[in-house]
């Protein structure tokens, strides 16, 4: 079968779940047994949101591969559980910088190099997936020739474009799905979500502004096959009829997504009034039986039968519910699969001192110290850790959370009052976390950190071996964990994600061990702490690694299951 292109667009307003959406119609396909890909174009000029504040963007998603990435590439694995790339994330810079590099290098023979076609060429070539071939000829981009070989092995691949219709930065990402639509005829598919308003003083809703928007897309040539409509009230037909006829789209085609108490219920509802049927009618495919998705719904049973709440603080700085996704996605999913409704509460540790940490995590059954940079809001995770550890409060540390329950112990355990990191004081005496070897001549921000999946050893019979250890009872599924005897003697092998460019420094790895804090995971390669335990305590963990990148539906993290479970002992 040909790749079939699948482009998402949103009009009207931001933020109506274009990345839901997406996954959800990847998850669909999916279920029916396609090889499918979802990829996200963003408008910014940054090469990667690498470099962006969460309160920009929200969290910084990485992939396996060390790529720095959307969030929204966090609901692509988490609904799909297909692992995406470095390609699956683009910007505008790095387009720009693929065609000036190019530029420099003379590929282009005296061209003028403009957005139409040369950037626009260039976004094709990535919204296809095609290789960058000096052998296709050298400006040939714009050729039918370069459609050939491309889409690798996927059946479907779906791009969502960042940003709203009409905004002057996606224009070129218009222009080139307008070309590709016309070059692969019904191999592609345009998808375009809109906002449906509803008015209270006049208790109607509003088609207007999705009129609006499709208008504004024909404008740029570019037709919508299917239009979901994002509402807070049920559309009776005579509304989706209307924005049918409106906007030569079909009655069939015209689906709504409505506020759903979960967004996990979106693939399903969309299922219902035929999404997917209608994408693979559009393309010609026959449709065959509705997927059954048994597991999907399983999860979905267990998630409405979970009442009974676990409440877990999440102490962090940012104050914003896209800045820690995917910790609050793969908190969620744990605590599905352990029977109970996971309520975080975001405890801001800029505001946490040694008078008011038992008022501020008052009524916690476990806390998850968050990852982060910088000096800012660093003290009161780590009182924030000392209280947990003395009360024997489940703890989970996650990267710079780990670090800081490394230097709370040092400080209170060890007896170096002044232990520090060195990100945050370069000249401490006690530089219990210290800069990494391979870090230490970087000057570049983007991109450089110790990213992406690195291998990790467990020691045999501590809590985290555990935790990962398959077993054919354990709920929902297992991470790949994998018994091995190394060097280091027998354990499990694990593989986890990495965004940090500071480590536990090993000069004190003993005094560590003989003081109760273990080093229970350590990367063979590099001989890198990754995870830190108190096995003395219910559970106090910390991980050098981002464990909440690579939790999905259908397979919950072990460690988050391992910790919402001892939450709920406590
Ligand atoms: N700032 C720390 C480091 O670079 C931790 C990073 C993180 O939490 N992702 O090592």
């Amino acid at each position: 079968m040909d790749t079939k292109y699948i482009f998402v667009t949103g009009g009207v307003v931001s933020s109506l779940g274009k990345g839901i959406i997406s996954a959800s119609i990847g998850k669909l396909l999916q279920a029916r047994g396609y090889k499918v890909t979802i990829q996200k174009f963003d408008p910014y000029i940054n090469i990667d949101p690498g470099t962006l504040n969460p309160y920009e963007h929200g969290e910084c998603y990485v992939t396996e591969d060390g790529m720095e990435t959307d969030l929204d590439l966090g609901h692509y694995e988490r609904f799909t559980g297909i692992h995406t790339t470095r390609h699956n994330s683009i910007t505008t810079g790095r387009i720009y910088k693929t065609v000036i590099d190019r530029e420099r290098r003379g590929d282009y023979l005296g061209k003028t190099i403009q957005v139409v076609p040369h950037i626009t060429d260039e976004i094709k070539r990535r919204m296809l997936r095609a290789p960058l071939n000096p052998s296709e000829g050298r400006n040939g981009f714009d050729s039918p020739l370069h459609l050939e070989g491309s889409g690798e092995a996927f059946d479907f691949v779906i791009t969502e474009v960042g940003g709203t219709i009409g905004d002057i930065e996606s224009a070129p990402f218009m222009e080139a799905i307008r070309q590709l639509r016309w070059q692969l005829g019904r191999n592609a598919v345009c998808v375009h979500l809109t906002y449906v308003p509803y008015l209270k003083a006049a208790d109607e809703l509003k088609t207007k502004p999705t009129q609006h928007s499709v208008k504004e897309l024909q404008g740029m040539g570019i037709q919508p096959d299917i239009l979901v409509l994002r509402t807070e009230r049920h559309l009776d037909d005579s509304m989706r009829l209307k924005v049918a006829s409106f906007c030569n789209v079909d009655l069939e085609c015209v689906v709504q997504s409505e506020d759903m108490p979960s967004i996990y219920e979106v693939p399903v509802s969309m299922q219902r009034q035929g999404l997917d049927a209608a994408i693979l009618r559009k393309i010609g495919i026959p449709v065959g039986e509705t997927p059954a998705m048994v597991p999907w719904h399983t999860f979905l049973e267990k998630q409405r039968n979970a009442s009974k709440e676990v409440h877990i603080g999440l102490v962090g700085k940012y104050n914003l519910q896209d800045a820690y996704k995917s910790i609050r996605e793969s908190l969620n999913l744990a605590g599905i699969y352990n029977d109970v409704k996971a309520k975080i509460h975001f405890i801001n540790s800029e505001g946490i001192t040694p008078e008011n940490v038992a008022e501020q995590l008052s009524g916690m059954a476990g806390i998850i110290v968050c990852p982060g940079f910088g000096q800012r809001g660093i003290e009161g995770k780590i009182i924030a850790a000392e209280y947990t550890r003395t009360h024997d409060i489940p703890t989970f540390g996650i990267c710079l959370g780990m670090q800081m329950m490394v230097i709370e112990f040092a400080r209170n355990v060890l007896g170096y009052k002044d232990a520090n990191s060195t990100e945050m004081n370069p000249d401490t005496p006690h530089n219990v976390i210290d800069i990494m070897e391979e870090q230490k001549n970087i000057t570049q921000m983007g991109g450089t950190m110790r990213l992406g999946a690195y291998d990790c050893q467990l020691v045999e019979g501590s809590r985290a071996a555990e935790a990962y250890r398959p077993t054919p009872s354990r709920n929902g599924g297992e991470k790949k964990a994998l018994p091995i005897k190394g060097e280091r003697g027998e354990g499990l092998l694990i593989s986890e994600r990495h965004r940090h460019r500071y480590e536990f420094n090993n000069k004190y790895k003993a005094e560590y061990e003989a003081n109760g804090m273990k080093c229970v995971g350590i990367n063979p390669a590099a001989d890198l702490v990754e995870i830190v335990e108190i096995p003395e305590k219910k559970w106090y963990i910390g991980a050098q690694f981002h464990p909440e990148y690579s939790s999905t539906v259908l397979h919950p993290h072990p460690l988050f299951m391992s910790f919402v479970k001892a939450c709920l002992e406590s």
